[in-house]
């Protein structure tokens, strides 16, 4: 466990004025490593990997997760995906929008604290920020002090290495769009298509300004998450929060001072105010009105107020506070992760009917989901009559249609198929029955159906077409189309 030293309280606590447009306050972050730093970092190192390297992943010959937007594919590690899957997609959306219900009424902001990419970009640059300006107090000296020679090169060194962390996140979105090794060759030879330059450099911006300027600002005012999530809370969700029974009256104190004895002002953990008053002043709750709590924020609140819509939950005030207790020899747990109704009722309940219904969507989605997955028929039959005439005679007197066959492989292995067809009358077949299409091919097959004229006993009928892979018969797809002829009474 390690932390900077902390110092002044940046929060000027007399000002109760709410301006409309208020100007951004800079929030120095403090760090302070303890249990949920870790966690965070464990928790956000595998997402990152995961989103840089995942493009560098091969599978059959192409890119594991490959959007070909130009050829309408999408190649998801052994599956291809057509824009006739869109279902799929929307399947996906919907089990993400209850996953994210059901987390939230039971653990709060999780997602936010830890696995939000915002969040986890801004910890990065935050990082980077570190090792060229150094801790909290050193960066707001630094931020206060002339420029010189010092300030320059540290700068710079902040900014070039936000940048490349920004045109590497950026440089990895596209190649999930174009594939990586070529795009990188294109890069370095300064021939890749302006587009993909185009959002390289756009991506490569919305990262420098998200992770680098806006950070906190995003999470208070651009995500449409932090806006609802305060709906599906209830009092017995997961949320961070300070004990105020335990805590308040808050004051500064010497370690094992006599509380009765109200609050002093020299001799605590980096005390700069005094709130119980003099000797005499009611016991003094457990919070020593450090501070800290404040200075670690990364959103810059005081938990101490109550519940914000801008707490992320990423537990770092409960790091930090819990070490204050540790070092006063109070019980931690001052500021934990507990629900209203543990604090105000000493219990929470578990299972509650919003969260086993949805508990219950994401369950009966997610089965949908994998249903759908499973049955998924990697082929798909069009039938296209001949527009330009409806039949016509054949020298042989027999009543021809004219038929397109579009047949979509969305398998990435080539495939043998038969053609057959259904209807009331003995069509003859003209054309071959049996023809290969390509993995991932559309494939365009003339055929024609052949009628004695004296069958018919009406002006047109119902023809089905029919194809099976030849491999796996469960592989099949069919299309209704119709039979036109001269019809005589
Ligand atoms: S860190 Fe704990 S003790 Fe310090 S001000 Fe915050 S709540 Fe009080
Ligand atoms: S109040 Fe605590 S949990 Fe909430 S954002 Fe700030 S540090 Fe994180």
């Amino acid at each position: 466990m390690s932390t900077e030293q902390p110092d002044e309280h940046v929060a000027d606590e007399s000002e109760h004025v709410l301006y409309l447009y208020e100007t951004r306050k800079k929030i120095y972050a403090l760090r302070f490593v303890g249990f949920f730093r870790k966690l965070k970092k464990r928790s956000g190192i595998p997402l990152l990997l995961g989103y840089f390297l995942t493009p560098w992943l091969q599978i059959d010959g192409r890119q594991a997760i490959w959007f070909d937007l130009p050829e309408r594919k999408f190649h998801v590690f052994w599956m291809t995906f057509w824009p006739q899957d869109f279902m799929m997609l929307a399947w996906l959306l919907i089990i993400a929008a209850f996953g994210l219900f059901t987390v939230t009424v039971l653990v709060g902001r999780i997602w936010c604290g830890f696995t939000c990419p915002q969040t986890v970009w801004t910890m990065m640059f935050m990082g980077v920020e570190r090792y060229f300006e150094g801790g909290r107090s050193k960066r707001i000296k630094l931020d206060r002090s002339p420029w010189n020679f010092n300030k320059i090169w540290r700068k710079t060194g902040k900014h070039g290495g936000w940048l490349l962390i920004a045109l590497a996140s950026g440089f990895t979105f596209v190649a999930y769009f174009s594939p990586v090794r070529q795009l990188s060759v294109e890069l370095l030879t300064f021939s890749a298509h302006p587009a993909a330059v185009f959002w390289i450099f756009l991506l490569t911006a919305m990262t420098y300004m998200n992770a680098g300027y806006l950070r906190e600002q995003v999470c208070k005012y651009m995500c449409p998450y932090a806006r609802f999530q305060s709906v599906m809370f209830d009092p017995d969700t997961l949320i961070v929060s300070y004990d105020p029974a335990r805590g308040e009256p808050r004051g500064a104190r010497k370690k094992h001072a006599d509380r009765q004895a109200g609050a002093v002002r020299t001799g605590a953990v980096g005390i700069d105010t005094v709130e119980a008053g003099a000797a005499g002043a009611s016991a003094l709750g457990d919070c020593v009105n450090c501070g800290l709590c404040v200075q670690v924020c990364p959103v810059g609140i005081d938990i101490r107020e109550g519940l914000q819509s801008e707490c992320i939950s990423c537990g770092l005030c409960v790091d930090v506070c819990n070490a204050i207790m540790e070092k006063m020899d109070y019980p931690k747990q001052l500021i934990s992760f507990t629900t209203e109704n543990k604090l105000n009722k000493g219990q929470t309940q578990l299972l509650r009917p919003r969260l086993i219904g949805y508990g219950l969507g994401l369950i009966a989605m997610s089965a949908l989901f994998i249903y759908a997955l499973a049955t998924r028929v990697p082929l798909e039959l069009d039938i296209i009559r001949d527009r330009s005439m409806l039949y016509r005679e054949t020298s042989r007197g027999l009543i021809e249609n004219i038929y397109t066959l579009r047949i979509n492989n969305m398998e990435n292995r080539t495939n043998s198929y038969q053609i057959e067809v259904e209807g009331d009358y003995p069509f003859k077949f003209v054309g071959d029955r049996k023809i290969n299409v390509e993995g991932g091919e559309v494939f365009t097959h003339l055929v024609r159906l052949e009628l004695d004229p004296g069958l018919l006993k009406a002006g047109n009928t119902d023809v089905n077409f029919r194809i099976t892979a030849e491999r796996d018969e469960s592989i099949f797809d069919s299309e209704q189309s119709r039979f036109i002829g001269p019809f005589r009474r």
